[in-house]
């Protein structure tokens, strides 16, 4: 029995002193796989990671040179128009005094529409704290005058009442 133990203890020294040769045999090769991992992973992200972003950065750049397009297209409209035509907006038209294609200044004067609406209240009987005289500051019932920027001069005068446009000057 005790030569069984021996022989017991004698073979269990025997892999005790095997399994130093075991450990480094491991470590090199736990060593080398994690080195090999580590190399696989980063090489394969970058790689899809450059493949990746310029497809999509490409359309935002093409999109933001199509508002760039706009620009330009917002500043070619500008129509010119008969003096006929001007209504109570500034408007370019082409003012034969000054021979030239102008973007007309307007200004507001009382005209029909506001001295119509006055009395028409005064009529009915809307007296009470000058109530009557309101119509005379809305600027929507005021007739609009369009002014040459160049020379100041008067060219037409556009009227809320009847719609028309009376030219004036040359
Ligand atoms: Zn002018």
């Amino acid at each position: 029995m005790t030569n069984k133990k021996d022989n017991i203890v004698s073979s269990s020294s025997d892999p005790v002193d095997s399994p130093p040769p075991y450990t480094p045999l491991p470590s090199q090769s736990r060593g080398a796989v994690p080195n090999e991992t580590t190399r696989l992973y980063p090489d394969v992200p970058k790689n899809s990671y450059s493949a990746t972003p310029p497809p999509t950065y490409n359309p935002p750049q093409q999109s933001s040179s199509v508002t760039a397009h706009y620009q330009p297209d917002t500043v070619v409209l500008s129509p010119a128009v008969s003096i006929y035509d001007l209504r109570s907006h500034p408007a370019v038209t082409c003012y034969p005094h000054c021979n030239q294609i102008v973007l007309t200044k307007t200004n507001f004067k009382i005209g029909t529409a506001n001295l119509l609406s006055s009395l028409g209240l005064f009529i009915i009987g809307v007296t009470m704290w000058g109530c009557c005289l309101i119509p005379l500051c809305i600027t929507d019932l005021k007739d609009c005058i369009h002014s040459c920027p160049h020379c100041d001069r008067i060219m037409a005068r556009y009227s809320r009442f009847d719609g028309r446009v009376f030219k004036i000057g040359e």
